[in-house]
């Protein structure tokens, strides 16, 4: 990065401030993941000056030999891996992927059945200040208030009652399996078509460690940067007979030019993603996320539904007299780095909350195993009994930890010698 270095020393200082920071602290965001060093090289190349507005083989301006070599392998591997009949790469972000399915099959003001936000649903399923909640007429559903899962008959009641156009299943912060088969027959009997918002899970599915929603829904959505550990972006697969519908809505409808330096990038991830060791990482986030619940419970902590099906795990809080906002506080003072989420029910608003979502891709990408995860159970206790007297020991354990599985050992390397 000497050129960054010299053409501007403050971005180039932000981020080598950023690589220290995630080498140095121990990520427990259950959205977040670390990329290769290919994915980074990939998304930093000369694609990005190129544009190339259209599909392969289509395209408005000429010159696109080389990206439309990158985008047929992007789509070819993604179909592979999710074993799709149409993938389209294009959408910027998890957020545009759902908006074009939106924007695609629906009217303004067309009904959708969707997770409840409170409940662990995202933005996109009909927050109030979203496109979803803006445009379209959504009505929540949300779990059992004693299991914490979701209630397949009280769905279905309620599509039954609210004859939805569109179904959406997918959660943000949704601890258990979900049941797509249930979701698809539900869609049947009411007439709605059915969006999986695979987002956090796509890396589970990827590699069998979650039951499979391309067969089941007309569309399926995703994030790239979860835990299917590629660069910032998103993903539509869906059935053949709505390819046309989905690429027009995409481009020219709610995008231009596609990221062709990322969209290079996800071809990178997808290979990655069809190797063996991909499965065994997937398989050690699960284990790991199960043992750092395990861990938690056995020092006393509610965890939300009781425990963890998948990569990511939630605290309740509300019978240890602190907030989210406040434990998340606490956890970055030391170097842990988890977010406040509200849990099913909370009493406490969004601002302030009464869970904590932990999650294990990162962690996992850097080599921890079941030994990590109990280990820090054990910190994240010291730090939320507000044990002042153990928070020096818990800062060495931190560093100790993050030491013994480096990071990007030799970006940091190139970064300090620039
Ligand atoms: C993260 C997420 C998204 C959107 O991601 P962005 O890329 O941040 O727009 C959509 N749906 C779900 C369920 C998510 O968890």
């Amino acid at each position: 990065m000497k050129y960054l270095k010299k053409t501007d020393p403050q971005i180039f200082k932000a981020i080598l401030g950023e690589a220290k920071r995630q080498d140095e602290k121990l990520e427990l965001i259950a959205s977040e993941n670390f990329v290769s060093r290919a994915i980074i090289e990939a998304e930093a190349s000369v694609m990005t000056n190129k544009y190339a507005e259209g599909y392969p083989g289509r395209r408005w301006y000429n010159g696109c030999q080389f990206i439309d070599i990158a985008e047929n392998l992007a789509i070819e591997r993604a179909k592979k891996l999710f074993g799709a009949e149409h993938v389209n790469v294009q959408p910027h972000s998890g957020s545009q992927a759902n908006q074009a399915v939106y924007f695609s099959m629906l009217n303004v003001g067309d009904t959708v059945l969707a997770m409840d936000l409170r409940c662990g649903g995202h933005l996109t399923h009909g927050h109030a200040l979203n496109f979803s909640g803006k445009h379209f007429n959504i009505i929540p559903y949300g779990v059992d208030r004693t299991t914490e899962r979701l209630d397949y008959d009280e769905i279905r009641r309620l599509a039954k009652e609210a004859r939805p156009k569109m179904i959406l299943a997918g959660a943000s912060a949704y601890p258990r399996i979900i049941d797509f088969r249930i979701f698809r027959e539900i869609c049947d009997e009411v007439g709605a078509f059915l969006l999986v918002d695979m987002a956090h899970i796509a890396g589970l599915i990827a590699c069998g460690l979650h039951p499979d929603p391309v067969p089941e829904a007309e569309f399926v959505t995703t994030t790239t940067h979860k835990t299917l550990r590629g660069p910032r972006s998103g993903m539509i697969l869906c059935k053949k007979q709505f390819a046309k519908k989905i690429d027009t809505e995409v481009f020219p409808g709610i995008q231009g030019g596609p990221l062709m330096h990322v969209i290079a990038a996800k071809a990178v991830c997808f290979k990655e993603a069809l190797k063996p060791s991909f499965k065994k990482y997937q398989g050690q986030t699960i284990k790991n996320a199960k043992t750092l619940s395990g861990a938690l419970s056995e020092r006393g902590y509610r965890i939300v539904s009781g425990g963890t099906d998948n990569h990511l795990l939630l605290i309740d809080l509300s019978d240890k007299k602190i907030t989210g906002k406040d434990a998340s506080l606490m956890l970055d003072k030391v170097g842990i780095v988890a977010n406040k989420n509200l849990i099913p029910f909370d009493k406490q608003n969004a601002n302030l909350t009464s869970g904590l979502r932990l999650g294990t891709p990162a962690l996992t990408t850097r080599g921890m195993k079941e030994k990590e995860m109990t280990d820090i159970a054990e910190l994240i206790d010291i730090v939320l009994r507000k044990d002042t007297k153990g928070l020096d020991a818990v800062k060495k354990k931190v560093k100790r930890l993050t030491r013994r599985f480096p990071l990007y050992k030799d970006l940091m390397k190139d970064l300090e010698r620039a």
